[in-house]
């Protein structure tokens, strides 16, 4: 079986060398048992040997003296005699040289005879008779024999003359006993000579090892080899291992501790941070995130690796449900784009084929052509927003401050949009009483403003049906801004749509939005141009009870210019037309042929270039030319450049530009080339007559 994990792995690494080492203090504390073991039966052996030889010694002197008397020939004599004052006065004087307690003297047949015997021992015949019956053949015998008062060490020997010194040849005359008690001055001595304690003692108890004694034994036997008791020796067993198995046991405890704290950190600084990792790999658990980033050292670096890599992984996971999201408004963006644009397509088709294969009457063919009118300018303005929207991304705008009579604008704004609503639409148009107005003109971008509002506003009719529309503003000294609302009582958001609804190419899926259409890109447009003024946008809404939307905008007064209050729906008086030749540089056959057909409707000579070199030459060859419509974008020379080259040669001739482009950047890009003014495709013939108009009757005043 193979271990992968790696606390598994560190706790076998723990428990295989903590055996390892266990292994190693348990033959090391065997080894010790066995040694002391060795050495103390060595030095027990020792001490036997030690203790026999000494014991042996110790009688010694009175083995050589006995064995003297016993060949004395008076000795031998005195068995024939038994004369009793030649033995007390010889022998008898002898039992302080033999340091004996009794000597008694046997005859040839084992009958006491007479002994000399010190206080301690006060009995006369005290050998046994088998002790004499055991050496009856002649030698010298030593045995113990148990009186009263003790123990008693007898020596005996058989008596010859002294021409048998061997005592084989002839047979006892008789027999001779030198007895000692062994009393407590003899186990004194005895203990002083062999440096140890002496006691009787029937067994050693070999459970004194323990207490550090060595012991040694001398068995005391009778006259038949009997043991009648033992002389046990002791002395002090100095060469013992307890020290060392103290040292080995305290050794083992610490290292059984050591084992335990090393189990125990090991769980703490490894099993803990690893499990804490695992945690967080499989779940992205934030807590054990921040668990692991408060153990110290490397684990505190992964933690803060993983938060790290979590907080990624939140912005990942974010991104690609807004990218999903942005998938999802794309596709549902085409099919809507498609939907818009196939919509006015459809009308424009369908009538001008109407228009030009049907016999019509002529409120026929005027209605008719209304309604490819009106298709038309709804694709321009889809047109519009989708450029205004891509322009916006890229970061193309930029606001254009110029100061502005916010008063008059508002009122302009609401009678332009009054005029537009629907009479189907039952609903009660109007503007907010504005508790604090403007005291000056203000510095804004107008353009965007207005766009602002006139998006919002028609929103608002848009998803009303019946009820009321209003829209106002009021300035907010306090925080220096201006704020506008615009509230209805229509359709209403509901509350999820609420934090999308600004995104691009959102719309609230429902019967009314399909039915009045649209992109979903107003109040993504309206957003970025309130940001981009500085202000922010936001709205209440709620099911069926209508939306308010408000945004702000930063107030900044002109304090130069006074307010000039315009009158609502004040318009240039057009003047009547004066005869004049226009050059009208266009590439498109198409365009040039709508242009054709409007000025029929004046008395304008026209003239065609069908690029701008094309228009250089002709106003450099046709001094006549008063005015010249230049298209901005045509082949071999574009507008601006033959702008360039006109101006050079005719530096009074007024140029109007003509572009398919409708943006705020574009009009400040053609009256920095020197254009006089600019109309947008597609053409309206209004816009055109009002310009044309204004030139000549500038020209003609100058
Ligand atoms: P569109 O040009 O398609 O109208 P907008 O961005 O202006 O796009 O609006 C997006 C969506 O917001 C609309 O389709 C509509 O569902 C919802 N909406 C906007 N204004 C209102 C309003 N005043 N009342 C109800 N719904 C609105």
């Amino acid at each position: 079986m193979t271990i992968k994990k790696t606390y598994p792995k560190i706790l076998l690494l723990i428990f295989s060398s903590s055996v390892f080492f266990i292994f190693l203090y348990t033959a090391l504390f065997y080894y010790t048992t066995q040694v002391e073991q060795q050495v103390y039966s060595d030095s027990k052996y020792h001490f036997q040997n030690e203790v026999n030889k000494l014991f042996d010694l110790d009688s010694k002197p009175i083995r050589v003296a006995i064995n003297n008397d016993t060949n004395w020939d008076e000795f031998v004599d005195f068995f024939k005699t038994k004369d009793s004052v030649w033995y007390t006065g010889t022998i008898g004087n002898e039992l302080e040289i033999y340091n004996a307690d009794y000597l008694g003297a046997y005859d040839k047949d084992g009958n006491f005879v007479i002994r000399a015997s010190s206080k301690k021992i006060k009995a006369k015949d005290i050998i046994p008779k088998q002790a004499i019956t055991n050496f009856k053949r002649g030698g010298l015998s030593k045995f113990f024999i148990q009186l009263p008062q003790g123990i008693v060490e007898v020596i005996g020997a058989s008596v010859h003359h002294s021409d048998d010194p061997l005592k084989v040849r002839t047979k006892p005359y008789g027999y001779f006993f030198v007895a000692r008690l062994l009393d407590t001055n003899f186990i004194n001595e005895l203990g002083l000579l062999t440096n140890s304690e002496i006691v009787f003692s029937q067994e050693v108890k070999e459970t004194e090892i323990g207490k550090h004694k060595i012991f040694a034994s001398i068995d005391l036997a009778d006259c038949q080899g009997k043991t009648i008791t033992r002389l046990l020796f002791s002395r002090k067993f100095d060469v013992y291992f307890d020290h060392t198995i103290n040292i080995l046991y305290v050794i083992i405890l610490a290292f059984i501790i050591n084992l335990v704290i090393n189990l125990m950190m090991t769980r703490k600084w490894l099993y803990f941070p690893l499990e804490l990792m695992t945690r967080v790999l499989e779940t992205g658990n934030k807590k054990a995130i921040k668990e692991l980033k408060s153990i110290s050292g490397e684990f505190s670096h992964i933690g803060n690796l993983f938060e790290e890599n979590s907080n990624q992984k939140i912005e990942l996971i974010k991104a690609k449900i807004k990218a999903e999201e942005g998938d999802r408004l794309k596709a549902s963006f085409l099919a809507n784009l498609s939907h818009e644009i196939r919509t006015p397509m459809n009308a424009i088709n369908g009538f001008t084929d109407l228009l030009i294969n049907t016999k019509l009457d002529e409120n026929e063919k005027l209605e008719y052509l209304k309604v490819i009118d009106k298709s038309g300018r709804n694709l321009v303005s889809i047109i519009d927003d989708l450029i205004e929207m891509s322009k916006i991304d890229s970061n193309q705008i930029k606001p254009n401050y110029t100061t502005l009579d916010l008063e008059s604008c508002i009122s302009e704004l609401f009678e332009t949009i009054r005029i537009t609503i629907p009479k189907t639409k039952n609903i009660d148009f109007k503007l907010i009483e504005t508790k604090n107005p403007v005291a000056y003109n203000i510095i804004t971008d107008e353009v965007k403003l207005k766009q602002v509002l006139v998006n919002l506003v028609n929103n608002a009719i848009k998803f009303t049906e019946e009820g009321h529309v209003a829209f106002g503003y009021e300035v907010d000294d306090e925080n220096e801004k201006i704020v506008f609302k615009i509230k209805d009582t229509g359709l209403g958001i509901d509350e999820d749509n609420h934090k999308h609804i600004f995104d691009r190419f959102k719309r609230v899926e429902s019967d009314v939005s399909i039915k009045v259409g649209g992109l979903g890109l107003g109040l993504a447009i309206s957003k970025a141009y309130v940001e981009m003024m500085g202000g922010t946008i936001t709205l209440e809404s709620k099911v069926e009870k209508g939306s308010v939307f408000s945004f702000s905008i930063p107030l900044q007064y002109d304090m130069v210019q006074k307010i000039i209050v315009q009158p609502i729906n004040s318009k240039r008086t057009i003047k009547g037309e004066e005869d004049g030749t226009i050059l009208i540089a266009e590439d498109d056959n198409l365009n040039f042929l709508l242009f054709q057909k409007i000025m029929q409707l004046k008395n304008y000579n026209i003239i065609r270039a069908v690029n701008g070199l094309e228009a250089v030459e002709i106003c450099h060859n046709n001094p006549s030319i008063d005015l010249v419509l230049m298209d901005i974008k045509m082949p071999i020379m574009n507008g601006f450049e033959a702008l360039e080259k006109i101006k050079a040669i005719r530096p009074e001739l007024i140029i109007i530009a003509q572009t398919a482009y409708s943006s705020n950047e574009d009009e400040e890009k053609i009256y920095k080339a020197g254009f006089y003014g600019y109309i947008t495709k597609p053409i309206k013939r209004e816009r055109l007559f009002e310009i044309i108009d204004d030139v000549f009757q500038n020209k003609n005043k100058s």
